[in-house]
């Protein structure tokens, strides 16, 4: 609380002392919950329309913590993306999501784990090593596990050439790249050019206003209509309602993800209902 003189008292302060309290306990916390395995991860699956499988699951990072409750990514990311522990978790959640294929494979159920990685994550000339590392000690076939990348900065143009020789590396070893978040981004239109992703996920925000709003119908009808003539596979994520589902059938996406089909849930859960 900062007293503004004259008796007054400005409530913002107080506020974002309250959000500054509680990122700079995250953000002290955050080593040790990786220390201790406190993280988890959930996973969400995604329908193929043409054979009606769950050919995907996505791996979505969750924490629990006493004092501060659920930890959402959203919330967790960007800390962790400016306190460098990025890379750690990166880590935690590939070693979990390749277990989770390799189980899911040993029950006979095939299915790719999607995880999500931030563009920096690839600003580090060890990614290959790191995820090949992590393949090999856990069995993991590498054309199991593919990564969902999203860029919402620029990046400079050293840094793209350095990123796209780190996923080719990669894509050569058999590991798919899904554009994630498409239409939001910075630069989509330009990162499906130079970058070699073979998916694309149209973002959620289009979805839920796919039935209200007609401009974003026609939106959703051209990005859909663009990616397919680019030779992508399309999945459209945030997918609610059954009308939403009939209509994007309709408009030819690949595959569909979101509450309709199932929420994240733990890796027990989905054992129990194979
Ligand atoms: P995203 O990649 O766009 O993931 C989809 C988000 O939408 C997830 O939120 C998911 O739980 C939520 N969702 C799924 N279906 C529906 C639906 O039908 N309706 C609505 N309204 N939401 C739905 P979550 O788990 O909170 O993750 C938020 C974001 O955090 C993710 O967005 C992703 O960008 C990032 N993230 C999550 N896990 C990781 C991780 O392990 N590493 C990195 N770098 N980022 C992660
Ligand atoms: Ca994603
Ligand atoms: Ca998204
Ligand atoms: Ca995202």
């Amino acid at each position: 609380i900062t007293d503004q003189g004259g008796g007054k008292i400005a409530c913002l302060s107080t506020e974002s002392h309250v959000i500054l309290n509680r990122r700079s306990k995250i953000d002290k916390k955050m080593l040790t919950a990786l220390d201790h395995r406190n993280l988890q991860v959930v996973y969400q699956p995604q329908m193929d329309i043409a054979t009606g499988e769950t050919t995907v699951y996505e791996a979505l990072v969750r924490w629990q913590d006493e004092e501060l409750g659920y930890i959402m990514p959203d919330e967790l990311i960007p800390i962790a993306e400016e306190n460098g522990h990025i890379h750690a978790i990166g880590a935690f959640v590939i070693e979990e999501a390749a277990k989770m294929a390799v189980t899911l494979s040993n029950k006979k159920h095939d299915a790719i784990i999607s995880v999500n990685t931030s563009v920096r994550e690839f600003n580090n000339s060890q990614m290959h090593e790191k995820l090949t590392n992590i393949l090999e000690k856990t069995k993991c076939p590498s054309n199991k596990i593919q990564l969902e990348i999203t860029e919402k900065f620029a990046l400079q143009a050293e840094q793209e050439h350095s990123i796209v020789l780190q996923m080719k590396k990669l894509q050569e070893d058999g590991i798919q790249f899904t554009l994630d978040d498409f239409g939001t981004g910075y630069a989509s239109f330009r990162y499906m050019q130079s970058l070699p992703i073979s998916k694309v996920k149209i973002d959620k925000v289009f979805i839920q206003s796919l039935l209200t709003m007609p401009k974003n119908k026609k939106l959703v009808e051209g990005m859909i209509l663009f990616s397919k003539t680019m030779g992508f596979y399309v999945v459209a994520e945030g997918v609610e309602s059954e009308e939403q589902f009939e209509l994007l059938k309709e408009m030819g996406v690949d595959a569909v993800q979101g509450y309709y089909i199932g929420a994240p849930v733990t890796a027990e859960e989905i054992f129990q209902n194979l």
